[in-house]
């Protein structure tokens, strides 16, 4: 079930091209298009690891009819230090399931891949619609593994994480478990079963292919072209692409209030996540010393809170100090 040429692998991959094949090009992100130029790239990439595929995965996938929930919660969960494709299942009395798919691929810290996740998940820090329906009363009653591998190694993981944001977006597709999908979607057609015969809804908020890809730091001097420069350069000019467009962006005063408006309602929704980034934000202004008063030998957050001090007893009385005293 988990060699290169598996047929569970084969329908995996089929969906994973059908997605990245109709999502239109804008609308994912650049390394997808760069990677994956035909459905041969997956082939050879996903070949770079050994992939593992939960058992009933192949069976649920080439059924005529939709999982049942039983179905889904007879596949596997336990997989903590790998990487992973998951799919959380919740539950509420007398409602229909919820299913949300992503994909777990972190290195950086002491726990990898779906132990991160999970133990990310065991804090609280859950995705936006999966919060929204716990506080509607549902539980997350199982989180099962979909397709996982061991953590590659370093250089690997340039092809291999894009690879698993684009599985994770044709399984989503696949098993509709897009929160558009209850509405009208243009890339409805991915689902395997008609959306009518479905009893479980979607609790994904986007298209996994737009997301930003984290690609690990290359070490100091390496040459980027020996490290598949293409796919640097391409990340580094979209990024520059994306400042610009900001930059233009907030020169728009419609434009500023719908931001300011987005951001508040993020910071709402996430209350923890909001301090912790001011909090970074803030101790890098200071270390940047972005607002030095010299005479005080003091950094500040704000040119406001500079200008303040400027005006205060503290900074009047360094001053002083400082002048020649008068005669
Ligand atoms: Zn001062």
């Amino acid at each position: 079930m988990s060699s290169a040429t598996s047929p569970t692998m084969n329908r995996v991959l089929d969906l994973t091209w059908a997605v990245l094949k109709d999502t239109p090009t804008l609308q994912k992100n650049d390394l997808h298009s760069s990677i994956f130029k035909n459905r041969a790239d997956l082939d050879r990439i996903a070949g770079y690891t050994t992939i593992g595929y939960a058992p009933q995965l192949l069976g649920i996938l080439n059924n005529p009819l939709p999982p049942t929930p039983d179905t889904l919660a007879s596949l596997p969960t336990d997989f903590h230090d790998r990487w992973g494709v998951y799919m959380l299942f919740l539950t509420k009395t007398q409602c229909r399931p919820k299913i949300y798919i992503g994909c777990a691929t972190s290195t950086e810290s002491f726990k990898v891949g779906l132990e991160s996740r999970y133990s990310d998940y065991d804090l609280g820090n859950w995705p936006v619609y999966v919060q929204k329906s716990i506080d509607e009363g549902y539980v997350v009653e199982h989180r099962l593994v979909l397709l996982h591998c061991p953590v590659p190694s370093w250089d690997d993981i340039f092809e291999l994480r894009p690879l698993f944001y684009a599985m994770e977006a044709g399984l989503c597709y696949a098993f509709a478990a897009v929160l558009a999908f209850q509405g009208n979607f243009a890339l409805s057609h991915l689902s395997v079963w008609p959306l009518s015969t479905l009893h479980i809804d979607g609790l994904c908020s986007h298209n996994a292919l737009a997301d930003g890809i984290a690609l690990p730091p290359l070490p100091e001097g390496t040459p980027e072209d020996l490290i598949l420069g293409h796919t640097v350069d391409r990340l580094e000019a979209k990024r520059a692409r994306d400042r610009a467009r900001y930059h233009e962006s907030m020169k728009d005063p419609k434009w500023r209030a719908k931001h300011r408006a987005l951001t508040k309602e993020y910071q709402e929704a996430n209350p923890d996540k909001a301090k912790e980034t001011a909090r970074k934000t803030y101790l890098r202004t200071l270390a940047l010393k972005k607002h030095f008063c010299p005479e005080c030998s003091r950094a500040f957050a704000s040119n406001k809170d500079l200008n303040r001090h400027k005006n205060g007893s503290k900074h009047l009385a360094q001053i002083s100090i400082r002048l020649p005293e008068p005669l």
